[in-house]
């Protein structure tokens, strides 16, 4: 059974009862699960480790989730770690050394991880051993400790941010999509039946259409709108609760939140429509740059409301409709 790393986020235990364990419960990014299977098989096939693989994607839209279905599919453990939580080269070493034959080591945000931490994965990831510097100064040597082969997964919110020679080590390198309305109400489907709750066609298609492309956003929802259905309806989850629902949270109808808008308002009324640096920004909105790039604004640049440019962000002219703010159009003052 793949072991798992502790909860960091929010409804994390909602979210493993719900996330599928085998490739055929997975729903959508279908060209990266057929590559996957066939490097399965062929792994299984000779009784090899898989290869290295790097998942890179916005937040939530199933790296994790991939990494424990390629370990039952596989049959094999996994142990699961982060890059800030591999603070000096030693943690790594210790992770390394516990891995048996053919294991996988799950590493998500491996973006965050130190260089020099990074640089003990090199020739374990290649060569399957660790060289450890040992005594000081006249007496300092190398120490090499062989590694059974392995398979390390890291994923990624920044694939850019890794180093060339740290990326060059994963032959498996996959991107996650956002998913299509219809693949999430695939999501919301199962998970509903997972719940048992009696969740309606109509009232997963309102759902869908606001979940931003995204898996974790769209089980969420679904867990406020049993809630709603509980406590003001009939236990229902049908179309009016949702709609009551999103109405209640300010979510319209792409799936913007009013934090969502305020990024798009600040943008136009602070910085005449961009560009404007995304740290000039962030501060601007009372955020930390990483959130604002790695998790708000990859929905708002896939559904073209924003535009990243050399010089910084720009709203788009599909941005100011959705505000109802077009080029041209006067502002009524009474
Ligand atoms: P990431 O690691 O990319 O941030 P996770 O793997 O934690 O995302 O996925 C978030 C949630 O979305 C999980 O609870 C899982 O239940 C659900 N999920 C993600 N991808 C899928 C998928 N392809 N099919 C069904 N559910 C999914």
């Amino acid at each position: 059974m793949p072991s798992r790393k502790g909860s960091r986020r929010e409804g994390d235990a909602f979210h493993q009862d719900l996330r599928p364990r085998r490739f055929r419960d997975y729903v959508g990014q279908t060209a990266v699960i057929e590559q996957l299977c066939i490097s399965v098989s062929a792994a299984r096939h000779r009784g090899e480790a898989l290869d290295h693989v790097l998942l890179h994607g916005p937040p939530g839209l199933g790296k994790t989730t991939l990494a424990a279905v390629l370990a039952h599919e596989l049959e094999v453990p996994i142990h699961t770690s982060a890059g800030p939580l591999i603070p000096r080269t030693g943690d790594m070493v210790a992770l390394l050394n516990a891995l048996e034959a053919n294991e996988i080591l799950f590493i998500d945000e491996i973006h965050r991880l130190a260089p020099a931490v990074a640089e003990v994965l090199y020739p374990a990831m290649e060569d399957h051993h660790l060289d450890i510097m040992v005594g000081e100064k006249l007496g300092a040597h190398t120490l090499r400790i062989e590694l059974p082969p392995f398979t390390l997964i890291g994923a990624t919110t920044r694939a850019d941010l890794l180093t060339g020679p740290l990326r060059d080590r994963f032959p498996l390198v996959h991107q996650l999509e956002f998913y299509s309305p219809a693949e999430i109400g695939r999501v919301l489907t199962r998970a509903a039946r997972v719940l048992a709750a009696p969740l309606k066609p109509e009232a997963a298609g309102e759902i869908a259409a606001r979940s931003r492309g995204t898996p974790r956003v769209a089980n969420n929802y679904l867990r406020r709108v049993r809630d709603f259905a509980d406590v003001r309806g009939r236990g229902v989850l049908d179309r009016p609760a949702a709609l009551k629902l999103f109405e209640i949270m300010d979510v319209d109808g792409e799936g913007l939140d009013p934090f969502d808008r305020r990024i798009l308002e600040s943008i136009l009324d602070n910085f005449s429509g961009g560009p404007v640096g995304v740290a000039n920004l962030a501060a601007t909105l009372g955020m930390d740059t990483r959130t604002l790039e790695e998790v708000q604004e990859p929905y708002l640049i896939y559904r073209g409301f924003l535009r990243r440019t050399a010089k910084g962000r720009v709203i788009t002219d599909r941005g100011r409709r959705h505000l109802g703010r077009e080029r041209g159009a006067t502002l009524f003052e009474p």
